[in-house]
């Protein structure tokens, strides 16, 4: 993409509203615009990472074995007066009358409706499991909406919901979500901590949170610093094996982690001193085994291998998809913006043409941008007019993991700079050298 034919509305000034550093950059970067509060539309760079992330989320889901489908926004009032949770839920939820006087209501979330497109096609023990997921909006009326998108009033959401014969069964599907939450985290940069939780309106026993590390958490957490050390990494797991994916629940889920919900001073003292940690997170997902709280009441069942018809066990397990931009740029960021991790950046590299007009310089541009594209890599090329200061300053505060820096000078001497927007780090090299480096660095992201 040129700068000068793309939709990047930069601040230059602060936005006074915003109190958070991740909403700050957000505004300042021209990701989002604020529409009511809690409700925001998604300018084109920030529209860009939402589907990064839920591109990253759709290929984790399916690699362990998930079903996308996409269920509506609106909902019919009557199937959550099955689940009794049409009283229940209270004022989050907003409810809505259509012109025939019937209510419904903007989905917080769809457990009753996935139960009710299982009960109409699934009769057997023999179509299980069956885990389905999609990534739709969800409207929360939220008492205090702020901190942008981290809590929204509408906020992309994606959850799934598992269909097993037995608890068993259903604990496996709990624990192969542990697992592929783990995977997808990492790919974003992020590192999100499995902490025991309290399971909410949601209902059931058991339950975790994955939360982020970050000052400006809304949940205090408690865990055992040793988590820290843990990486997923590259393991090839295979999500069907129950052992397997035993193995790295207790590995990521044995050491001491809570939320204040379910925190416990007496088991959270035998954690060695030196390595007790108490800080503030920001939860990104959340999985929840529930057993039959909803297919019993909405008559979900399956016939079993005995021909006797029984509820099946369920479970459902959300991902913050909107929320995560804020968590990643509360994770990764400084003084002059956003830095985005390679795995979710809006572009993979930015270009700065140092003197644009200039024939050799605009040349090697344009050449650098071709190559770029030949890579299946996306460039944010600055061909405008403006001065190279101002170019950079939009440059790092948008947060583009490299940039590419032509200028005449040193194209004399048959160099281009890559700079590193982490470190600040930069290296002359010849175009094509640094084209290579671009393609080492996003191979198998
Ligand atoms: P919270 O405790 O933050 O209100 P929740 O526990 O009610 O969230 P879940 O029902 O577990 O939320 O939803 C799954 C995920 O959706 C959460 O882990 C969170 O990342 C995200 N989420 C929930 N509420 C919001 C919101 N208001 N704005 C943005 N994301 C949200
Ligand atoms: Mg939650």
């Amino acid at each position: 993409m040129r700068l000068s034919r793309y939709f990047l509305p930069v601040l230059k000034e602060t936005p006074a509203e915003a109190q958070i550093v991740s909403h700050r950059l957000m505004l300042r970067a021209g990701m989002i615009k604020q529409q009511a509060a809690g409700i925001y539309s998604w300018l084109p760079l920030g529209y860009k990472v939402l589907r990064r992330i839920e591109q990253i989320v759709h290929e984790e889901q399916q690699r362990a074995g998930h079903i996308p489908l996409l269920m509506p926004t609106l909902q019919p009032a009557d199937l959550w007066r099955e689940s009794g949770r049409y009283d229940a839920y209270g004022p989050e939820m907003l409810r809505v009358r259509d012109r025939h006087d019937r209510d419904m209501l903007y989905g917080p979330t769809n457990e009753e409706m996935i139960t009710d497109i299982f009960r109409s096609h699934v009769g057997s023990y023999k179509d299980l499991p069956l885990t389905l997921y999609h990534i739709q909006w969800k409207f929360r009326d939220e008492v205090r909406p702020r901190f942008g998108v981290m809590r929204g009033r509408e906020f992309l959401m994606k959850d799934g919901y598992n269909f097993d014969l037995t608890k068993e069964d259903a604990l496996h599907a709990y624990n192969r979500h542990l697992v592929s939450y783990l995977r997808t985290y990492e790919r974003m940069g992020l590192q999100a901590i499995p902490m025991r939780a309290d399971s909410g309106p949601i209902g059931g026993d058991d339950t975790h949170e994955f939360l982020v590390l970050a000052d400006t958490g809304e949940s205090e957490v408690f865990y055992d610093s040793e988590i820290t050390d843990l990486k997923f990494g590259d393991r090839d797991i295979d999500y069907d094996n129950v052992e397997q994916c035993q193995a790295v629940l207790e590995e990521f889920t044995s050491r001491y982690a809570r939320t204040d919900e379910t925190h416990d001073e007496a088991l959270f003292a035998q954690v060695p001193e030196a390595r007790r940690r108490v800080a503030r997170g920001i939860e990104v997902g959340q999985i929840f085994y529930f057993g039959t709280k909803y297919s019993e009441p909405m008559g979900a069942t399956v016939q079993g291998q005995d021909g006797v018809k029984q509820p099946v066990h369920m479970g459902s397990h959300g991902i913050g998809v909107s929320r995560l931009l804020g968590a990643i740029i509360e994770a990764s960021h400084d003084d002059r913006g956003i830095i985005w991790p390679e795995g979710v950046t809006p572009f993979h590299v930015g270009i700065v043409n140092l003197k644009s007009g200039d024939a050799a310089a605009d040349a090697a541009c344009d050449a650098l941008y071709d190559s770029v594209a030949a890579l299946g890599l996306e460039a944010l090329y600055d061909d405008t007019s403006e001065r190279a200061g101002g170019k950079f300053a939009t440059m790092d505060l948008i947060g583009l993991p490299w940039r590419i820096t032509v200028g005449p000078r040193g194209l004399k001497n048959g160099v281009v700079e890559l700079t590193s927007r982490r470190t600040g780090e930069s290296e002359e090299l010849p175009p094509d050298q640094a084209i290579a480096r671009l393609a080492t660095i996003y191979a198998g992201l």
